[in-house]
């Protein structure tokens, strides 16, 4: 994409109308174009057909369908599709497909790296370039509908990125997910680290999406050793968030585990857990540690680990589901995803050319 021209993707209806009135065009030609980006899913002006031609050469003189191209594209041989995308520079990012029987879901990315520092994530490691535009985060998805037969009915924000330090911009992809995409709002999920002011804000939205937060341990010693944002906000302050937020939107609540091998699997853990989720209406989603070297020696749990993990909470009444992950041979399954196209740990500040699209 030319540095100058800016993008159609990002744009509501709304916007794309008073586009077209500032053109000298009827408003109906903004919903047209809205038609052809969202719900086609096209990726070239000149694709819309019932523009006039006239229009098309105008709009192509300051505007691109999308702000984003591929530079990297791979599949896994569990059917898994992962992209690497950039707006012409260096700063890469990546998103993926994720077909189900029962539905397609994708994973997306609200900026490039991620400042947090949590000591198991692979993007964390990274660092951070900056925040994506509503047009970034939702071209991803368009570039993944284009890839699957299906329609992608489902988008969780769990690639690279805390959401909610993107706060605008990822409140506006949602509402465009939901306004012109036509998805459930039920089917959004957001993951955040846990930032309180912004998970009590985003409440106050009062949209029914699923809000999940990584929590990872009961233990505030042991949550900080694993997520500095601890420190910040502890378990006990970032738990009356999320059970703000069910009390706002009546939506139940997700918490994400991370299970470290003999670190936060224990069994006094799990029953810690189960006491703090009394009373608040909520789904546990264990994820077995996905192997980065981070370099604090980090392990998966046996399973058996996992399934005595999970027998405590189910003992306890807890709702407990057990994240299948894919795209293990492709680095594309959580905390995964390091933006990289070298060496995977290299600093994002050390990375050179970006290699031509494919
Ligand atoms: N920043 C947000 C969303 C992106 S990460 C968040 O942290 O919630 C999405 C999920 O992947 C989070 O629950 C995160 O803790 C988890 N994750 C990160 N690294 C992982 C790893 N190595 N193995 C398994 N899950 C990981
Ligand atoms: Fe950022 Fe989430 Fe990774 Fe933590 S786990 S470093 S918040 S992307």
């Amino acid at each position: 994409m030319s540095g100058e021209l800016q993008a159609l993707i990002g744009l509501s209806t709304s916007e794309l109308e008073e586009l077209m009135v500032g053109m000298g065009q009827p408003a109906f030609r903004g919903r047209q174009i809205a038609e052809w980006i969202y719900k086609k899913a096209v990726e070239e002006i000149d694709q819309m057909a019932n523009l006039p031609a006239k229009l098309r050469a105008e709009l192509k003189k300051a505007y691109v369908v999308s702000p984003i191209e591929v530079a990297g594209h791979s599949h896994s041989s569990d059917d898994v599709d992962k992209l690497l995308v950039h707006k012409g520079d260096n700063q890469v990012y990546e998103c993926v497909l994720l077909p189900y029987k029962d539905r397609v879901s994708c994973c997306l990315s609200s900026q490039v790296g991620c400042p947090m520092g949590c000591t198991f994530c692979a993007t964390g490691m990274g660092g951070f370039d900056r925040n994506l535009s509503a047009g970034e985060i939702i071209a991803q998805y368009l570039m993944l509908q284009r890839l699957s037969e299906r329609r992608v009915s489902h988008v969780v924000f769990m690639g690279m990125g805390e959401p909610l330090l993107n706060y605008d911009n990822v409140l506006k992809a949602l509402r465009l997910l939901h306004d012109e995409i036509g998805l459930s709002w039920r089917n959004l999920t957001v993951s955040t680290v846990g930032l309180l002011p912004a998970i009590n804000k985003f409440a106050a939205e009062k949209l029914p999406i699923t809000l999940a937060l990584s929590l990872h341990s009961p233990i505030d010693e042991i949550r900080s050793r694993l997520m500095p944002v601890n420190n910040k906000w502890p378990v006990k302050e970032v738990m009356s968030g999320m059970r703000r937020w069910h009390k706002a939107t009546g939506r139940r609540v997700t918490i994400e585990y991370l299970l470290i091998n003999e670190l936060n699997d224990t069994p006094e853990q799990a029953r810690l857990l189960a006491g703090l989720l009394k009373g608040v209406p909520a789904h546990v989603n264990l994820i077995p540690f996905n192997f980065v070297d981070t370099g604090y020696g980090y392990k998966r749990p046996a399973v058996e680990r996992t399934r005595a993990f999970r027998t405590v909470l189910e003992s306890r009444g807890v709702n407990v589901t057990e994240r299948v992950e894919r795209g293990h041979d492709i680095a594309a399954a959580c905390g995964q995803l390091a933006g990289q196209h070298k060496g995977r740990f290299a600093k994002r500040e050390g990375l050179s050319a970006v290699p031509s699209a494919s």
